[in-house]
């Protein structure tokens, strides 16, 4: 029997089962470098780890950078893979100074931070709208040379967080404070850091909203499931549903499929798993709204993905970043049907208290997975001032019609409840 090989997982939570249960589906053992927030006893261990690996990347990546080499001098594993965003850079470095497959520093600095991104994607002749880079909270005006509507959003954000969608002057200047301000109140202090913080101002891509993951081997890129958001019109952007396969032509299925496929070159993205999320203007031609280079929601993009097209996504990115050859480059996995992810409002946000309805859904047939991330007491902030979303059920369904019904039979089913305030 030849040896298992061994991956450093870092940061995935271990909440979010997709990773480590495509790991043991591959027969692949996980280092999980643990996230700094992570109840790791509420959970369990997932079986698929067989150590946990502790390591202060935020606030010491040298020193966790000589913590890992050192824990490969002494019994060496085969590879590492990004489990959130923040950690992307981080293990590209290490990716390099121990010799395994990962992106390119240049490519995780790129990807990380979406003035390159808008860029690269420039340069590269894609689709990008109108952009401009507010240096300061004062030199707002010097958007008022875009096309209103537009977005304003952090150069490096995540979740939607701080992103708003101004129709005029004065609705501008007033969101270029409002993310300056959130930005300098929560992303410092979430990322540990308070380099690279900064504003983006865009003119607003009106159309259905998509998203794409993909799978990148050797330079080689594979689009393995196009999702539906749906029409997301703002003024704040907080996602709900999705649904796999998006229903639509194939020659605008082709069109995004080649969009995604350059904005991996433009951005130099060569190994791993990607997110990809876009607009489509007009309802047929797509534009990048962003890259991210890992899997999707905390994984759950992987259950769309697997549902839809058949393909393990999360197992062939284990295999990719062990060098491997992912198996979809050489059998044609069958779709098994439809599917669908609700992701629970936030609401009006305050201490939760429960959330209603979750009980039926756990019971129901289609539903896969339920996974909460914010319990009773958990103190969630509405959006655009966002903490995430407090739960996520997805499900498998026979028909497109059928997961469209399904996710608006929960969004009137499910609730968050909020104690009451004083
Ligand atoms: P984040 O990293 O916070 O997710 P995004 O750039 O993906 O940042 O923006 C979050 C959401 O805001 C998007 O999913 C989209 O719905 C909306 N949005 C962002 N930029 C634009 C734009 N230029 N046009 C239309 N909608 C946008
Ligand atoms: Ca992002
Ligand atoms: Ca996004
Ligand atoms: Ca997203
Ligand atoms: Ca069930």
């Amino acid at each position: 029997m030849p040896k298992r090989p061994k991956l450093v997982l870092v940061g995935q939570l271990s909440v979010f089962p997709w990773a480590f249960e495509a790991a043991e589906r591959a027969g692949i053992d996980l280092i999980l470098v643990p996230r700094g927030d992570d109840t790791l006893e509420s959970a369990g261990r997932p079986d698929a780890v067989v150590e946990l690996l502790p390591l202060d990347i935020d606030d010491d990546p040298d020193g966790a950078l000589s913590a890992l080499t050192e824990r490969h001098r002494q019994e060496p594993f085969d590879g590492i893979m990004s489990g959130n965003e923040r950690v992307i850079p981080f293990v590209a470095r290490a990716a390099r100074e121990l010799g395994f497959p990962g992106l390119t520093e240049e490519a995780a600095a790129v990807v990380r931070d979406k003035r390159s991104m808008r860029q690269r994607l420039l340069e590269a002749g894609l689709g990008v709208p109108g952009f401009v880079v507010v240096k300061d909270p004062d030199h707002w005006t010097d958007a008022l040379t875009l096309r209103f509507p537009v977005v304003v959003k952090p150069a490096n954000g995540h979740s939607s967080f701080a992103v708003i969608r101004a129709d005029d002057r004065d609705s501008l200047e007033q969101a270029v404070a409002r993310t300056w301000s959130l930005v300098e109140t929560h992303m410092a202090a979430a990322d540990g850091s308070h380099s690279d913080t900064g504003v983006l101002v865009e003119e607003y891509l009106d159309g259905p909203e998509i998203s794409a993951e993909s799978l990148v081997f050797h330079g080689q890129v594979r689009v393995c499931a196009i999702s539906w958001k749906g029409e997301l019109t703002g003024p704040y952007f907080e996602e709900t549903t999705l649904r796999a396969p998006a229903q639509l032509p194939a020659e605008i299925l082709a069109a995004i499929e080649a969009e995604v496929i350059g904005a991996h070159h433009a951005f130099s993205v060569t190994e791993g798993t990607t997110h990809t999320e876009l607009r489509l203007v007009g309802g047929v031609r797509p534009v990048l709204l962003e890259m991210t280079a890992r899997l999707g929601g905390g994984g759950n993009m992987h259950h769309l993905t697997h549902v839809s097209s058949g393909i393990d996504l999360a197992a062939e990115a284990l295999r990719i970043h062990l060098g491997q050859e992912p198996l979809c480059w050489r059998e044609e996995p069958a779709p098994a049907g439809h599917a669908a992810a609700y992701l629970v409002p936030i609401g009006g946000g305050g201490r939760v208290k429960r959330i209603r309805g979750l009980e039926a859904v756990r019971a129901d047939p289609r539903v896969d997975y339920v996974v909460e991330t914010a319990g009773p007491g958990a103190l969630l902030r509405p959006y655009p001032d966002w903490t995430g979303n407090p739960a996520v059920v997805l499900s498998h369904h026979a028909s497109d019609a059928e997961a469209a019904a399904y996710l608006a039979h929960l969004a009137q089913t499910l609730h968050v409840e909020y104690e009451e305030r004083d």
